[in-house]
């Protein structure tokens, strides 16, 4: 048994599992939220269970409460620390075992990806402090899509200017993408080399992504993770000029960009982002709610059309993560009346979903439609363990 601390570090909060890297079993978990506020609070499951309201200052002080708890709970020591990382640039674009050039480089990044390079950098410091004996490895959400070919990662922008601040499109969710598609793979008795698959990754953050023989040919975020499909509070695409026309209307850069990724997508569009709450409204004759669902679905059919051209065949679509995973009427809306392409969606087994990977398309559909859970912890722990176990 390989158990790997996997650390997801964001701004003010930390979250830790401590997994068996061979099976995806979590020994604990736990996560410290509003690091560096006055109601900082923590809430742990291993053996036990712990709920804790404590002033947690910084990310080291987060860190020794975490390493406490999994003490306290009898939990033995992880042989690696495996971070999640959310932006790697053009170099880190494998996991990657952490030195002090390897946090030069991440840092590098950061005004790449300014809201989540700093969270991973403080909690690559607090963890390596904490546990400075075993080995740490980045894992980076954009290094699946370091195989996007050229004419894929280019904007067509002034070429000097895209060089000048290495614009061009990245994409993230690189971890989740390809743990679902080697799952499917699995699960269809393929080798993944063999498949051209459509994956569909819908959180509150949400990307498509094309994977052509188990590599990333294509995904809908870009520079940062606002390109593409309706998020939660992000917009996706849109039309560039609105920017520069807020911009002349004397909006700011900071308010211009909490528009787009905090005040836009389905929270823009109907003032609620938890699909939970938009499908009881639009159970209750929501019109507004209903629209932004429209929106939202109608963008996810524009993805799916034109990453089918990118593959020239599509032998899967995958939907993952909450919406994915959980909203059935999504999960139609984007495969009605694609019978001319192959999809055949089995209704029925859309809405009555078992647990597991589930295939929701017909038996004979020439596209298999499946539902496969994402666990990006699992393959951080696979990942780490494969580098240093
Ligand atoms: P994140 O990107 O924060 O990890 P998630 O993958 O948890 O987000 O997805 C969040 C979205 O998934 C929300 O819109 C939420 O309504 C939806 N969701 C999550 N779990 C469920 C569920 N059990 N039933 C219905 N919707 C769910």
């Amino acid at each position: 048994m390989g158990l790997v601390l996997v650390v997801n570090a964001g701004s003010s909060s930390l979250k830790f599992a401590l997994v068996d890297a061979t099976t995806g079993e979590r020994a604990a978990e736990g996560v410290v939220e509003r690091i560096g506020e006055a109601n900082s609070a923590a809430q742990y499951t291993g053996r036990g269970e712990r709920q804790i309201e404590q002033v947690v200052p910084d990310h080291g002080t987060a860190f020794a409460l975490a390493r406490d708890l999994m003490a306290e709970d009898g939990q033995p020591q992880p042989i690696a620390v495996g971070h999640r990382v959310v932006h790697g640039g053009d170099e880190l674009t494998e996991p990657t075992v952490i030195n002090d050039a390897v946090i030069a480089q991440i840092e590098a990044c950061v005004p790449l990806a300014p809201l989540h390079n700093p969270g991973a950098l403080v909690g690559i410091a607090a963890a390596r402090s904490q546990y400075p004996q075993v080995p740490h490895v980045a894992v980076f959400d954009t290094a699946f899509h370091a195989t996007m070919p050229p004419a894929v990662r280019e904007y067509a922008i002034d070429r000097n200017v895209a060089r000048d601040f290495s614009i061009r499109r990245y994409g993230f969710h690189g971890t989740s993408h390809q743990y679902v598609a080697a799952q499917a793979a699995k699960f269809l008795s393929k080798d993944p080399s063999e498949l051209n698959l459509v994956s569909l990754h819908l959180g509150n953050g949400a990307s498509a992504c094309a994977i052509r023989g188990g590599r990333s040919v294509e995904t809908s975020m870009g520079v940062t993770p606002l390109e593409g499909l309706v998020m939660g509070t992000r917009s996706g695409d849109i039309d560039p000029s609105i920017t520069t026309i807020l911009q002349a209307a004397g909006w700011d850069a900071a308010a211009v960009d909490n528009l787009l990724n905090r005040e836009s997508g389905l929270k823009g569009l109907c003032g609620d982002n938890d699909l939970r709450q938009i499908s009881e409204r639009v159970a209750s004759g929501d019109e507004v709610a209903a629209l932004a669902l429209e929106v939202m679905a109608h963008r996810l059919r524009k993805y799916l059309g034109a990453y089918s051209f990118v593959l020239g065949r599509v032998d899967a679509v995958i939907f993952t993560a909450g919406i994915g995973e959980h909203n059935a009427w999504v999960r139609s809306a984007v495969c009605r009346d694609l019978e001319g392409f192959g999809i055949q969606l089995d209704e029925v087994a859309n809405a009555d979903l078992g647990s597991g990977i589930q295939q929701i398309s017909l038996p004979d559909s020439p596209v298999t439609v499946l539902v496969v859970p994402t666990d990006e912890e699992y393959a951080i722990a696979q990942q780490s363990y494969a580098l240093v176990g």
